[in-house]
């Protein structure tokens, strides 16, 4: 699973939503999210647009082609 946690797309920038990687804490855009944000401002940020394309491709991609998540009908 992948946790979705608020950040600022750059120091000084527009908050949005990173997708945490698996098993570290750095998201997939590569950021480390030291400060929390408050949730007000959280509930209206974005998605942070290269934490949605690595995912995408994380979740378009099969982790082991021996054993395919989801079986061809
Ligand atoms: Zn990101």
């Amino acid at each position: 699973m992948y946790e979705m946690c608020a950040g600022h797309e750059e120091h000084g920038g527009v908050l949005v939503w990173h997708v945490m990687a698996k098993r570290s804490s750095e998201t997939l855009c590569g950021r480390t999210l030291i400060r929390a944000v408050d949730a007000a401002s959280a509930e209206r940020a974005g998605h942070c647009a290269a934490c949605m394309a690595s995912f995408m491709k994380l979740m378009t991609a099969p982790p082991d082609a021996e054993s395919p998540a989801v079986t061809p009908r």
